[in-house]
């Protein structure tokens, strides 16, 4: 919507903040094991490393607790983790089966920060690690054999393109819930959940830079009358052909919602109730001059609104629109076919 990326954030944080959390602690418990089995093996130096991440573990583990930064969290653990991974790859008592824990690398990263930002963790710690790899075992011939080094190679850019692609699907299909969760089905219009969350963003650009904003609410007339008459098709098409005029008569910054019914809410950043007046007429007028071509009957309708506007008749949505139903009801009863400002 209005900023996508902030959202994808605030929308991913509790499974971010599990799966961190799930994290930290395997990390603790595995730093320990390590630690033990390294110092049984003399490997002080490696020991003493995992010793300190088990406890920095503890240390993220309270941190994330009531963060509203998880992301910069994220990185305290992932860049001393890797690089302790990468110390561990290139210490001379360690195996090569250590290895293997580079294949963790593309699936936390990707997870926890996202496709942009993991793909850019991933590539960076593999690419360190294949230099360890290759400057430790460059002169092994038993590991310089072309099906190890291609299976290894094919393995870890699969697993590589496996989180990514994950990531982008993730994305995608939040991205259609998010929609799909701020729209009226029927009309296609932003409902009232996005409505509301478009005015708090709006208020506060009204409120640093003092820009107007009006409010426009309208309500078909005598709307009941196309279901008795023509049914609850034509109801409906009629619903959607409202909508179509709404979003041809505004501006790309304005927004038209369905606050349900036959009831419709526009949203005019910029301008003031005088001006919202003249946009609220031009669509008035445009309606009662446009009818729904249904069956191959002609079927016309009017609407009625009311104006309001931010600071003036309120400071919040509710207030507004409270204000808006109040010149409505008015436009009712002097007739309908009408704006009162
Ligand atoms: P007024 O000018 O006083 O607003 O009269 P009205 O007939 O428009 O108002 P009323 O509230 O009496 O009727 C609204 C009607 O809108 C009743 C309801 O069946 C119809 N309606 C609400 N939602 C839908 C919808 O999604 N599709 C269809 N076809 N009709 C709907
Ligand atoms: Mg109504
Ligand atoms: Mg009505």
């Amino acid at each position: 919507m209005f900023n996508d990326a902030t959202q994808h954030r605030q929308l991913a944080r509790p499974y971010r903040k599990a799966l961190l959390t799930a994290l930290l602690v395997l990390t603790f418990v595995s730093g320990l094991l390590f630690a033990y089995i390294n110092m049984g093996r003399a490997n002080y130096v490696v020991a003493g490393a995992e010793l300190g991440m088990a406890a920095y573990s503890i240390v993220l583990l309270l941190g994330i607790r009531h963060t509203q930064r998880l992301e910069f969290w994220v990185f305290a653990y992932l860049v001393p983790f890797f690089s302790v991974m990468m110390l561990a790859l290139a210490a001379p008592r360690s195996t090569l089966n250590v290895f293997i824990w580079v294949l963790l690398i593309p699936m936390v990263s990707h997870l926890l920060l996202g496709r942009r930002l993991g793909l850019i963790m991933s590539v960076s710690y593999i690419a360190i690690a294949s230099g360890i790899f290759f400057w430790r075992y460059g002169n092994n011939p038993d590991v310089m054999q072309p099906v190890i080094l291609s299976n290894i190679g094919v393995l870890t850019l699969c697993l590589v393109a496996f989180a990514h692609v994950y990531e982008i699907t993730r994305e995608q299909s939040e991205k259609r819930l998010v929609k799909l969760a701020h729209s009226d089905p029927l009309t296609g219009l932003p409902n009232r959940a996005h409505l509301q969350s478009r005015f708090e963003y709006e208020q506060s650009r009204h409120q640093r830079l003092g820009d107007p904003m009006s409010v426009v609410l309208l309500d078909l007339d005598l709307f009941k009358n196309v279901n008795d008459n023509h049914g609850h098709e034509a109801g409906d098409k009629m619903l959607q052909h409202v909508a179509k005029l709404l979003k041809a008569g505004l501006r790309k910054t304005d927004l038209a919602a369905r606050l349900g019914g036959e009831e419709f809410c526009l949203l005019l950043p910029g301008i003031d109730s005088t001006q919202a007046h003249a946009v609220a007429e031009k669509i008035r007028s445009q309606l009662a001059t446009t009818p729904l071509h249904f069956n191959g009957l002609k079927i016309s309708l009017t609407v009625s609104g009311g104006v309001a506007e931010l600071g003036r008749d309120g400071n919040f949505l509710n207030d507004l629109t409270r204000c808006a139903d109040q010149k409505l009801y008015k436009a009712k009863a002097t007739g309908r076919n009408r704006i009162t400002l």
